[in-house]
C-alpha cells in the first residue's frame, strides 16, 4: 500500500488511484471522478501527470499515449471570488455563447475496446446514466440478467455525473410526489443496500417566492404535498430566515420548507448501480456509441454499434438528452429537445447550509455538499435549445449576482470550477416512458428534464416490474410518446430554472 499522496490538494494516494485501476477505471477522466484527485484548489496541475504515469504503469495492457488524455480543464483558471464574477455584469438580452468547450475525453475512439460486445442479449438498454443502469440493476434484481447496457463515454459522462444533486418530495402533480417519496426511500438506505457511500444529507429544500404568481404555485403544490403526505409548510419571511439566518430574503414574499428533502453525491449511484448490475451478470459497456438499428417486421432486430451489432428482443432508449437523435436512428421523432444548464462548485466552507435553497422565480438554487463546497446553478432563459456542453463567464456572471444577494457572505467564496451539463426537456415537463407507436420492442425512458436524478430509484423500479410482469402500470400508460400526438399534456410546473 502506498501512502505517498499523488494529489496533495485532495489527500489522493497512490494506493487509492491503484484501487481505482482495480476496479476497472481505467481512463483519466473516470480515475478523477473515482478518487477526486484533480478537484481541488490546484485543478489537477500537480496531479495529472502522477496519475497518467500510475496509470501507464500499472494498467494491463499498457495504455497507449492517445489513451492518456488529460482530463477536460474546467474554467475559472484561477479559484476566483463569487464577487468579483458578481461585479461582472452581463446582457440579459442576449443568448449566452458557446463557451470553453468542455467535453474533450468523453467519448474518444481511443477508449474504445477492442473485443466485440456480446452478439445477442434478451435486453438492450441504451445509454449508461442512471436511468439506464438503474433499470438494469432492477432487471437483473428481479431475474433479468441477459442485460447488455451501452454508453458512448464514460461512467458519469452524461447529465448524471453533472447535476446538482438535489432530491424533493415538494412537486406539483400526484405521481412524481409518489416517485421522489419512493426515490427519497431507496436513496436513504442505498449505501447499505448497494456498498457505497452517497453522502445522502436530509438537509431539506428551501423554495423562495418573490412574485405573486410563484407564491400562489407553491401554496398551491404545498396543500398537494400534504394531502400525499409531504410535510410542507408556507413560511414568512422572517420564519425562512429561521431555517438559513445568513439568508438576506431580498424580494422574498413567501417559502416552502420541506424538512425531508435532501442532497445527495450523484456519482456513487450510477457506480453502486453499475457494479450491482454487473455482480448479476449484467455487461455494461462503456465507450461504445450505438450508430443504428436493423428493423424487420416493424421491430428493432438488432442494435449496431462501433464494436458489432447485438440481436435482441427489447431495445429501452435511455440516452438522456441524446434519446431523440438515438431515436431518429430507427426513424423514430421523439419531441424532447436538449438544453444546457450551467453549474460550478466553490472551495470547501465548514457546514453552515442546512438545506437546498432555490428561488423559483429566477431558477437559481445552491446547496452545501458534505465535502463543504457550494454547488449550484441558475437556467438561462435566452439559452437556446441545442447540445452544448460549454461554460461561459455569463452564467458565473448571472450565478453569482443572484446568490450573494441572497448570501452576501458567499461573495468572498472563490468559485474552483464550473461545468455543464443538458436537461432533457419535454414539452409538458414529464417523461416519456413505455412504448413507442409502430416500433413496440423499443421502450422509452427520457425526457426527465432537470430532476431525472431523483426520480430513477422509483422509476427504473417500476419499469423494472412492468417488463418482467407485463402488469399494467399507470406511469407507462399516462406518459406514453403517443400522448404528444394525442393531444394529452401531463404538465409539471415545479420546476426550477
Ligand atoms: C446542471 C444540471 C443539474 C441537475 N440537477 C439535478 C438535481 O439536482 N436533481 C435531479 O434529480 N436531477 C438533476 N438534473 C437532471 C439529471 O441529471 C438528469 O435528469 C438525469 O441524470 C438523466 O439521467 P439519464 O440516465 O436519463 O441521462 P444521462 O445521464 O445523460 O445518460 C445518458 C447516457 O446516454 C449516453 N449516450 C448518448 N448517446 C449514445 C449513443 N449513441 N450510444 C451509446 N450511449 C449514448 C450518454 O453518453 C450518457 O451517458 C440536473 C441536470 C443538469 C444538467
Amino acid at each position: 500500500m502506498s501512502k505517498a499522496l499523488v494529489c496533495p490538494c485532495e489527500d489522493v494516494t497512490a494506493s487509492e488511484v491503484e484501487h481505482a485501476i482495480s476496479k476497472g477505471y481505467r481512463d483519466v477522466e473516470s480515475v478523477k471522478r473515482y478518487t477526486g484527485f484533480g478537484t481541488g484548489m490546484c485543478q489537477g496541475k500537480e496531479c495529472l501527470t502522477a496519475v497518467a504515469r500510475l496509470l501507464e504503469a500499472k494498467c494491463q495492457p499498457t495504455p497507449r499515449a492517445d489513451q492518456l488524455l488529460p482530463f477536460t480543464p474546467r474554467p475559472p483558471l484561477f479559484p476566483t471570488e463569487l464577487s468579483h464574477w458578481a461585479s461582472l455584469g452581463f446582457d440579459a438580452q442576449h443568448a449566452p455563447a458557446g463557451g470553453v468547450p468542455t467535453a474533450l475525453g468523453i467519448t474518444t475512439p481511443a477508449l474504445r475496446p477492442e473485443a466485440p460486445v456480446p452478439s445477442r442479449a434478451k435486453v438492450v438498454i441504451i445509454g449508461g446514466g442512471i436511468m439506464g443502469l438503474a433499470l438494469a440493476y432492477n432487471l437483473a434484481d428481479r431475474g433479468e440478467t441477459d442485460v447488455v447496457v451501452l454508453d458512448k463515454g464514460y461512467l458519469c459522462a452524461g447529465a448524471s455525473g453533472r447535476n446538482g444533486g438535489g432530491i424533493r418530495a415538494q412537486w406539483g402533480t400526484p405521481t412524481l410526489i409518489t416517485l421522489a417519496r419512493r426515490s427519497i426511500e431507496l436513496m436513504k438506505r442505498f449505501a447499505r443496500d448497494m456498498g457505497i457511500n452517497v453522502w445522502f444529507r436530509q438537509g431539506g429544500y428551501l423554495f423562495l417566492a418573490k412574485s405573486d404568481a410563484v407564491v400562489a404555485r407553491i401554496e398551491r403544490s404545498a396543500k398537494l404535498h400534504n394531502e400525499h403526505g409531504v410535510p410542507t409548510e408556507i413560511l414568512t419571511p422572517s420564519a425562512a430566515r429561521e431555517v438559513v439566518p445568513q439568508l438576506t430574503l431580498a424580494g422574498v414574499k413567501a417559502a416552502a420548507w420541506n424538512p425531508k428533502d435532501a442532497v445527495i453525491f450523484p456519482w456513487p449511484f450510477v457506480w453502486g448501480y453499475a457494479a450491482q448490475a454487473q455482480k448479476h451478470g449484467v455487461k455494461v459497456e462503456t465507450f461504445t456509441r450505438v450508430q443504428g438499428f436493423e428493423l424487420s417486421a416493424g421491430k428493432i432486430v438488432k442494435v449496431v454499434t462501433d464494436r458489432g451489432d447485438i440481436a435482441c428482443e427489447r431495445v429501452v432508449l435511455a440516452a438522456g438528452a441524446w434519446s431523440p437523435e438515438v431515436a431518429k436512428l430507427a426513424g423514430v421523432h421523439l419531441p424532447n429537445e436538449p438544453h444546457r444548464h450551467e453549474i460550478c462548485s466553490t472551495e470547501p466552507l465548514k457546514p453552515f447550509l442546512g438545506p437546498l435553497v432555490s428561488v423559483l422565480d429566477s431558477g437559481l438554487y445552491f446547496s452545501q455538499s458534505m465535502r463543504g463546497e457550494l454547488v449550484g446553478g441558475m437556467g438561462d432563459p435566452r439559452e437556446p435549445a441545442g447540445m452544448n456542453l460549454g461554460s461561459t463567464s455569463r452564467f458565473l456572471a448571472r450565478y453569482a449576482a443572484a446568490l450573494t444577494e441572497q448570501l452576501p457572505q458567499a461573495g468572498r467564496v472563490k468559485v474552483l470550477r464550473q461545468w455543464s451539463g443538458p436537461y432533457d426537456v419535454t414539452p409538458d415537463n414529464s417523461p416519456i416512458l413505455g412504448p413507442t407507436p409502430g416500433l413496440n420492442n423499443l421502450l422509452q425512458l427520457s425526457g426527465f428534464v432537470g430532476h431525472g436524478f431523483m426520480m430513477a430509484p422509483a422509476v427504473a423500479e417500476r419499469m423494472a416490474a412492468w417488463m418482467m410482469t407485463g402488469e399494467s402500470d399507470e406511469l407507462f400508460e399516462r406518459f406514453t410518446l403517443s400522448r404528444f400526438a394525442e393531444g394529452r399534456m401531463e404538465r409539471e410546473d415545479m420546476i426550477i430554472g
